[in-house]
């Protein structure tokens, strides 16, 4: 049985290592023009898919764990309105996406089960290329595949960009993750380390030039004494859920299939419950002696869809939710979250499903 994976983008590497485990073959189509794509931001990944991540790796992934996450809003910036904390474990594992990918990809380049092959993934070649394979996975947005077939999906545009940066500072024990839900967007401060924290803001406001821009950060820090700022990366914002995951032998994964607001950090860890689904799935093919092949796409997505639409629209509607509710002062959520920080009921189910998403 031969599968194949298109894009050569952090889905494809964990998912290529999920298949070598399973002693599968595979071929991963990756750009025939080798772009090496460095870029400052951090991911931030949940304990349970960090686990799992390492489990599949099994070298050392650098990374910084935060104890606790806590949440500001704009008429509030003295005290955290909420926060989230676990006693015995992490609430994120912050890692440099740029030093994540090259490690993975080292890792493929070693393995013989794996075959890298360099396409052009606009060529109308691919299409009868993938044609052989029992299963396809395509996990790259912008290309021929995703074009041709997948393009039946919910989108919607959000009316701002992520803007993400490094701040390096003066020494501080910085284990905590914060996010401040200001008139501007969502503005998180994700540690890496006791003197630098990865910046991430969701700005919607007009057209600003950086200068402006990082006035207006500047603002919102009362946390870190800021020694020097590095280049700003700029990221267009939406949502998108696909409404069919597959098309004849190819199943589409990964951010092709679902892609939401940055605001919790939960994009790649939705992916990453998705990889374990999977796996699952064609464990139990295995077991049963049954083909790996295009059933295997129609099962992950009866088992998928449904809960990866819910999750992703409750994070759209905290993102909905703040917007009207930084239009109205804070009228509701200052009361709200008050009630909900004193509820430990409401803490524990949050944090169970940061980590486990709806899969409970
Ligand atoms: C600002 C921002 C912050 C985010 N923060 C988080 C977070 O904290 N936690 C979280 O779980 N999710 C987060 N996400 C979502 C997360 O980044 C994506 O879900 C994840 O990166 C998607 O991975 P991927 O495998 O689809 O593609 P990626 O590996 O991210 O690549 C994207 C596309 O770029 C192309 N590409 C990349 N590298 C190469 C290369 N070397 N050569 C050729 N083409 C290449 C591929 O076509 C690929 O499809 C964030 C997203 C944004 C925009």
């Amino acid at each position: 049985m031969k599968v194949c994976l298109i894009g050569q983008n952090l889905t494809n590497l964990i998912l290529s290592l999920v298949f070598v485990e399973k002693k599968l073959n595979v071929d991963l189509y990756i750009n025939n023009k080798n772009r090496n794509i460095k870029t400052n931001r951090t991911i931030a990944i949940s304990k349970d898919n960090f686990d799992y991540i390492k489990s599949l790796v099994k070298t050392h992934l650098p990374h910084w764990k935060t104890k606790e996450i806590k949440i500001y809003i704009e008429t509030k910036k003295k005290k955290e309105s909420i926060n989230f904390k676990n006693k015995n474990r992490e609430t994120f594992n912050l890692l440099n996406y740029s030093k994540l990918k090259d490690i993975l990809y080292k890792k493929i380049k070693k393995n013989k089960s794996i075959n890298i092959i360099k396409q052009n993934p606009f060529q109308s070649n691919l299409v009868n290329k993938i044609k052989k394979y029992d299963l396809v996975i395509n996990s790259e947005i912008n290309n021929i595949i995703s074009k041709k077939y997948f393009t039946n999906r919910i989108f919607k545009k959000y009316e701002s960009c992520a803007y993400t940066f490094v701040i390096n500072h003066k020494k501080i024990n910085n284990t905590n993750a914060i996010q401040i839900f200001t008139k501007n967007g969502p503005l998180a401060f994700l540690p890496i380390s006791n003197t630098k924290t990865s910046i991430v803001f969701s700005y919607e406001g007009k057209e600003i030039n950086n200068n402006d821009f990082l006035k207006l950060f500047k603002k919102y820090n009362s946390f870190y004494k800021i020694n020097k700022v590095t280049d700003i990366e700029k990221f267009n914002l939406g949502f998108m859920m696909l409404r069919n995951y597959t098309h004849d032998n190819i199943l589409a994964f990964g951010d092709a299939i679902h892609r939401i607001h940055p605001l919790a950090g939960q994009g790649f860890n939705m992916t990453i419950r998705d990889i374990k689904i999977l796996a699952g799935i064609i464990d139990s093919r295995i077991s049963l002696g049954l083909p790996i092949d295009s059933s295997v796409g129609n099962d992950f997505q009866m088992s998928t869809k449904h809960l990866n639409y819910l999750y992703g629209k409750a994070i759209d509607g905290i993102y909905e939710f703040f917007k009207v509710d930084n239009d109205l002062d804070n009228l509701i959520s200052k009361p709200l979250l008050s009630i909900l920080n004193k509820n430990h009921m409401f803490k524990k189910f949050s944090n169970i499903i940061s980590d486990k998403g709806l899969y409970l």
